[in-house]
């Protein structure tokens, strides 16, 4: 796979590299990728999240801008084959005037997503990011799937701070099975040119897919610290409806778990989000994973007549809404941070001071890791 002459062209920061190499392979993974509850591990991940960024949370509220998807992940009833889905496009006035008017006091970014949707992106999230970047102090972070680097570039023009593009699973031929978006190798390549154009970028991984084994979860997790990222999640899995793996059992949350906590031990500096699949799967779930090193809580402010049309990746997904993130954030004996992502990621010393290595270097030790000839 060849990755372009833009991309080869400009350079990234992986100063995150100095903070992993002080805990190489001194990590239990084989404890990480278990189903059994890991306290001590999920202790030093908490301590290590104080450390960093005291009990602070940041919040940030999301809309789900476009239902439409031309992708057919098999795990996802947002799939272009699920017929029986009413698909939806918001309108961007409308997402303007509720974010800037009607939003919860405490969220500093904002969490725009959709499917993978071109339309949306033009007709919709361009003049959205446009217009927040205008009116507010929010930062503003997207998740839309793969797109073409001519558009990565007009959002970040308009204002895009923090790009997530979750790889989902780190193994090549697990990634063809599940059927997630193009390969693993375009994934990577987006990843990298995200990185080297000015993005924040998270990524993440399902725990629990149908066919996933613990080497492939090892396999994920040790491709993801090879990655430059700034943030990154771990979400169990959740069969949807109207999918080839609606009837899978659900990921395990003590996995799920286990595995916040060694990426929080691995990568101290990243924003890991608690996930509403936590909840989902266990009623204790959302809150654990602040115990075991989250830093990041998500408000729904999609408006509700869509809410049921937008089934990532369950229809009967939890609704968080600023009741139950608010209570959990408390429960977990942590608060709202008043500072924002991109505020944070900005005054990072630690980043701004890393070491710089040209994308192409990041991209081959990132290939290599799955097993991808970069050359062919
Ligand atoms: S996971 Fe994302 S890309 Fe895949 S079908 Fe669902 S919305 Fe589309």
């Amino acid at each position: 796979m060849h990755l372009s002459s833009t991309i080869a062209s400009r350079s990234v920061s992986l100063s995150d590299s100095s903070d992993r190499s002080e805990h190489p392979n001194a990590l239990p993974m084989r404890t990480a990728t278990g189903n059994s509850p890991a306290s001590s591990l999920h202790e030093q991940a908490r301590a290590m999240r104080d450390d960093r960024f005291g009990r602070r949370v940041f919040v940030r509220g999301v809309v789900e801008v476009s239902s439409h998807c031309r992708e057919n992940c098999r795990y996802c009833a947002m799939r272009r084959d699920n017929r029986a889905l009413t698909r939806y496009r918001l309108d961007a006035d409308e997402l303007a005037e509720l974010i800037i008017h009607r939003r919860p006091a405490g969220i500093t970014d904002i969490d725009i997503q959709a499917g993978e949707d071109p339309v949306a992106v033009r007709e919709v999230v361009l003049p959205l990011v446009r217009e927040l970047r205008r009116r507010t102090n929010l930062g503003i972070t997207l998740c839309l799937g793969t797109l073409a680097p001519r558009e990565y570039d007009q959002l970040r023009e308009a204002g895009g701070d923090f790009y997530v593009m979750k790889i989902e699973t780190g193994n090549s031929d697990h990634y063809g099975f599940v059927g997630a978006p193009g390969n693993l190798s375009e994934r990577l390549a987006a990843i990298t040119y995200l990185a080297a154009t000015g993005w924040q970028v998270s990524s993440g991984l399902i725990l629990g897919l149908p066919g996933q084994t613990p080497a492939m979860v090892e396999q994920t997790l040790n491709l993801l610290t090879l990655l430059p990222l700034a943030g990154c999640s771990v979400s169990p899995f959740v069969g949807g409806p109207q999918t080839p793996f609606g009837a899978a059992p659900a990921g395990d949350i003590e996995q799920t778990l286990n595995c916040v906590a060694w990426l929080r031990l691995r990568a101290p500096h990243w924003i890991i989000p608690a996930v509403s699949a936590m909840r989902l799967v266990s009623e204790d779930g959302y809150v654990r994973a602040f115990n075991a090193g989250a830093n990041l809580a998500t408000i729904n402010l999609t408006p509700s007549t869509a809410r049921a049309n937008y089934p990532i990746y369950s229809r009967d997904r939890v609704i968080m809404d600023e009741d139950r993130v608010l209570t959990a954030i408390a429960a977990a004996g942590c608060e709202v941070s008043r500072i924002g992502i991109s505020e944070h990621l900005r005054g990072n010393k630690t980043l701004a001071n890393g070491r710089v290595l040209s994308p192409s270097h990041v991209a081959s030790r990132a290939f290599e890791a799955v097993g991808v000839d970069t050359c062919s």
